[in-house]
């Protein structure tokens, strides 16, 4: 049986499975609108995550064929994984901010080499060394991989604005730093308890109540902008803090409600972090040698290839933040 929460207010939350992935569960919102049922992402593509959303569908007195609307939070698979499924199933419309839209544009045109030979130049401009960028170069180069064909969205969220979500008020906060279109959706209406504050938050991956989003690089091919994701981040947050929602929805784990606490400890423990790495970088290094050097979940001898490579761009927004690139 899947697990279906009811929050109250006509809001419900599925957990939709993410397969091999610590993180274990992407929480699916079920909104109620005078036009049918809005979901808010919609989990990993996956037959079992997929199985596990129409039961929990069917929990909630409906189904993936009666869904009215799908609001994106960014465009993680285990996030826009199944929009396409649920769109297909009921010719719902997927709405997106424009700078995550745009991300899957491209990943949607961009054949995987040119995503390798990009990544293999990127690694060795920030002094990976050859035998980890090797790999990339010999790749086997699938046609098709997951989340290289993720669904376009047919809306567009638009920061501040209010969804077009009949009977409801959802309004669309851009919260970039994770993802540059990352956005958090706050529902303005009396909150179902009565709790102190103002509405409830979707908070997609930018405020989790245990975890640190990653905070990488806006990764583009096709643009050499120089970004500051991580400033991003920080500005983000304390625009989340000034809403005071009486309670936060987040993406995954589970709901919570001192959104300022938690936003207070997130920015104490990055600027902890930049204290520290500025004199870790007391001599100068390269985001491959700071990132060897900064503290991770598990000693870098043990962090496996792909997380290497996310360590290297969190490393890399690091060295930014700090004015080192
Ligand atoms: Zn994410
Ligand atoms: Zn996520």
């Amino acid at each position: 049986m899947a697990q279906m929460y009811d929050h109250g207010g006509g809001v419900k939350s599925i957990r939709v499975p993410i397969p091999d992935n610590p993180l274990g569960h992407t929480l699916v919102y079920v909104v109620d609108t005078d036009r049918g049922p809005v979901l808010v992402d919609t989990g990993w593509d996956d037959p079992t995550s997929w199985g596990t959303l129409a039961e929990g569908l069917a929990a909630c007195g409906t189904g993936p064929g009666e869904i009215h609307g799908v609001v994106i939070t960014h465009h993680h698979p285990d996030h826009h994984g199944l929009s396409g499924k649920v769109r297909d199933a009921s010719g719902a419309w997927i709405a997106m901010h424009a700078a995550d839209a745009a991300i899957v544009r491209r990943t949607r045109t961009t054949r995987p080499d040119r995503w390798f030979t990009y990544m293999a130049a990127k690694l060795t401009a920030a002094g990976a060394p050859e035998d980890h960028v090797a790999p990339l170069r010999t790749a086997r180069r699938p046609s098709t991989m997951p989340g290289f064909t993720p669904a376009a969205p047919d809306r567009e969220i638009v920061p501040g604005e209010l969804l077009d979500l009949p009977g409801r008020r959802l309004r669309a906060i851009w919260t970039p730093g994770h993802t540059p279109g990352h956005v958090c959706l706050h529902l303005e209406e009396e909150h179902p308890a009565q709790l102190p504050g103002h509405g409830r938050l979707f908070s997609g991956d930018h405020l989790l109540p245990g975890i640190t989003p990653h905070i990488g690089l806006y990764e583009d091919p096709d643009d050499t902008t120089v970004t500051d994701p991580l400033g991003d981040y920080l500005a983000s947050l304390e625009r989340i803090a000034a809403l005071t929602p009486a309670e936060v929805l987040p993406a995954h784990q589970h709901t919570f409600t001192d959104a300022r606490a938690r936003v207070g400890e997130l920015l104490t423990h990055h600027e902890d972090r930049l204290t520290d790495l500025l004199t870790l970088l007391a001599t100068p290094l390269t985001p491959w040698q700071l990132a060897e050097r900064m503290e991770w979940n598990r000693p870098w001898s043990q962090i496996p290839y792909p997380s290497r490579n996310i360590a290297i761009a969190e490393a890399e927004a690091h060295l930014r933040r700090l004015g080192f690139v």
